[in-house]
């Protein structure tokens, strides 16, 4: 009675308890119908248990699906087996078991089902998984955005190196020990130190003077002690000091960081030398212009586009008679009678307008006298090549211009006086060749005629007489050919002075031979002449140098060198030479050699026929020589372009 009792107080607390957990128990029979069923599980799903007492599964799963978690569970413990399966319904997730129910005797009579409703859990373990889903997303996110800012940190450290490495200027960073503590390979350029050498010592040891050592060190303790340093965030020039000892000037700019409590400074140095040897160049040259413009005897000013003077050097102060602040500003109209000064605005406006250069010779009438300048106008340009105004630079020709005149009046009458000359000369020679040849004639005919009435001396007489005569013509014709020079000379045109010369060489065969003279000659060039003339000149100075040679046979060189832009023709010989007092005067018509002039025929006229055509070529001639040692006759004659 107390074990049945207790048995019924043990079941009733069961059920009470089966009832009370959120879950559902039923048993089935072996036809999966319901035989019972109970749970405070039941009440989620609005379900009372008599309403499902009795239901088969497929009705109460709605299915005829033997594989639904719910029936096939059901059909393996009417097997015997005990299957644990999870379930979704009806908006709900039980964790389910079955379990063959047995007889006394140990057979399958149905089936004892418990299922718990796990919503909740599930829920909340899904919320779980998605929250560590999104954890997990968010910090792979952080991972891979903190890789690509490392990354990027990385490059961009490598980057600001390389650009450090790579700079132009000497980079070198420095604690606030003022160690070095980077030296970039510019660095190693301007000092001579290595970066390994330099890492780690003190930087006003590496490359300041001692001299301003304690300027540097006041710098930097003057910044730790107010936050500001008088060398900081600007540019500093000062002499640095290189490995080799040697001093050059910088231009440093330096700036402090704070990372953490830890200061360091960057400073940056340029090596200034080339800057300031060209600002040097610079301030020369301007020094060098502005002496010049202001010391040069012509007078310069400047207007702007409304022909307001600008400048004036001071030849043109003085000119005016007014200091430079008197006339800036001031216009034409300010300083020159009003007709003039309107034709000095024409001209700007002409030289603005156009862009071109004004270029004349002015003619200025001073009270009797009269006065010329030239005058020399031109644009001034911007950098950007507009025209801002005007510059005139102007200067006295007057003595030029007289003296041009004079030449001009002096050239005009030259060419009337030679061509009188020629003139002249003809009528004479001929007037003289006349007389000459009947003197000739008489002669010729007292030594036929009256050869046997004459004795030996009245012939010696007669012959010295003939010889005179003959020695007259040939002085008449050197006369004459003097003259032609000028009066039949041909216009200079390019002529090949090696052809000259063998043309020359052909001439004077007889002469060569007869002394066995060697002639040799340079490369000859070609040049402007009148080729006539210049064979003629250079036949006369080689017929020369053949003739005046006493000892031995003439050895003779043509040799050609450039002169200031001209050609240098020399005729060298080995001959007697031509001592200091006759170098000159030889040059002259009729002038012959002191020495032995009577061994060496000819008549003094050679040599003024080379001076006349050397100068009609725009050239000279001139001889060096010593007496003995030879001669060398040269002269000058533009080249052919
Ligand atoms: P010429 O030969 O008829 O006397 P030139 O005018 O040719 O006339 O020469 C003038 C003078 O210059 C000569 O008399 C001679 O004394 C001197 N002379 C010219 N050429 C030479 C020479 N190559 N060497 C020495 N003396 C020279």
């Amino acid at each position: 009675m107390h074990a049945e009792e207790a048995f019924r107080k043990s079941e009733a607390t069961l059920r009470l308890m089966v009832e009370q957990i959120p879950a559902i128990v039923w048993t089935t029979d072996t036809e999966l119908r319901f035989t019972s069923c109970t749970g405070a599980g039941l009440t989620r799903l609005n379900l009372q248990p008599d309403q499902i007492v009795g239901m088969s599964l497929h009705d109460y799963y709605a299915t005829q699906d033997e594989d639904f978690p719910g029936i096939a569970s059901h059909r393996r413990a009417c097997q015997g087996e005990s299957v644990n399966f999870e379930l979704e319904w009806c908006g709900h997730v039980f964790q389910s078991h079955a379990e063959p129910l047995r007889d006394a005797h140990g057979a399958v009579i149905g089936v004892v089902g418990v299922a718990l409703d796990v919503t909740e859990r599930k829920r909340a373990e899904e919320d779980l998984r998605r929250l560590n889903q999104t954890l997990e997303q968010q910090v792979d996110q952080r991972t891979k955005t903190l890789e690509a800012i490392t990354t990027e940190l990385r490059r961009s450290v490598q980057h600001s190196r390389l650009i450090v490495d790579m700079a132009n200027e000497a980079f070198i960073g420095m604690d606030a020990n003022g160690r070095i503590v980077d030296w970039n390979p510019a660095a190693e350029a301007t000092f001579g130190w290595t970066r390994n050498e330099a890492l780690g010592r003190a930087l006003d040891q590496m490359i300041i003077p001692v001299r301003h050592r304690k300027t540097f060190h006041e710098g930097v303790r003057e910044f730790f002690q107010t936050g500001e340093s008088t060398l900081l965030n600007t540019r500093v020039e000062f002499s640095a000091l290189h490995r080799d000892g040697q001093e050059f000037p910088v231009e440093m700019s330096a700036t402090h960081i704070l990372l953490g409590d830890e200061h360091s400074f960057n400073v940056f140095l340029h090596d200034i030398r080339e800057r300031r040897e060209s600002e040097q160049a610079l301030r020369d040259s301007e020094a060098l212009y502005s002496s010049l413009v202001e010391h040069l005897p012509v007078n310069i000013l400047r207007k702007d586009l409304q022909g307001r003077f600008t400048f004036a050097n001071r030849a043109f102060c003085e000119l005016l008679d007014k200091p430079l602040e008197e006339i800036q500003g001031k216009t034409d109209m300010d300083f020159y009678p009003e007709e003039l000064a309107s034709k000095y605005q024409a001209d700007d406006r002409r030289i603005i307008e156009s862009g071109e250069t004004f270029d004349d010779i002015e003619r200025h009438k001073k009270g009797r006298k009269t006065l010329y300048v030239h005058v020399l106008k031109t644009p001034v340009h911007d950098a950007e090549g507009n025209i801002v105004g005007t510059q005139a630079i102007f200067w006295d020709v007057t003595d030029k211009q007289l003296a041009e005149e004079k030449m001009k009046r002096y050239s005009t009458e030259l060419e009337r006086s030679n061509r009188e000359l020629e003139y002249f000369t003809t009528i004479v020679s001929h007037d003289l060749h006349a007389p000459l040849r009947a003197v000739g004639s008489y002669c010729e005919l007292l030594e036929r005629e009256y050869a046997s009435k004459l004795d030996a001396t009245a012939q010696e007489y007669l012959y010295f007489a003939r010889q005179s005569v003959d020695r007259m013509h040939a002085l008449i014709e050197d006369l004459r050919s003097v003259a032609r020079v000028t009066t039949s000379g041909k216009p200079l045109k390019p002529v090949d002075c090696q052809e000259v010369l063998e043309a020359v060489l052909t001439n004077l065969t007889a002469e060569i031979e007869q002394s066995g003279a060697e002639v040799t000659h340079d490369v000859l060039p070609i040049v402007m002449a009148d080729s006539t003339q210049l064979m003629q000149l250079l036949q006369n100075l080689v017929g020369n140098a053949i003739k005046y040679c006493k000892d031995g046979s003439p050895v003779i060189h043509v040799s050609a060198d450039r002169d200031n832009g001209r050609w240098q023709i020399g005729v060298r010989d080995n001959g007697i030479g031509i001592c200091t007092e006759d170098q000159k005067r030889i040059f002259e018509i009729f002038q012959r050699g002191h020495a032995d002039e009577d061994e060496y025929s000819g008549t003094g006229v050679g040599l003024a026929v080379c001076k006349k055509i050397a100068e009609r070529h725009g050239g000279r001639i001139w001889v060096e020589s010593e007496p003995g040692q030879g001669s060398t006759f040269r002269f000058t004659v533009r080249g052919a372009k």
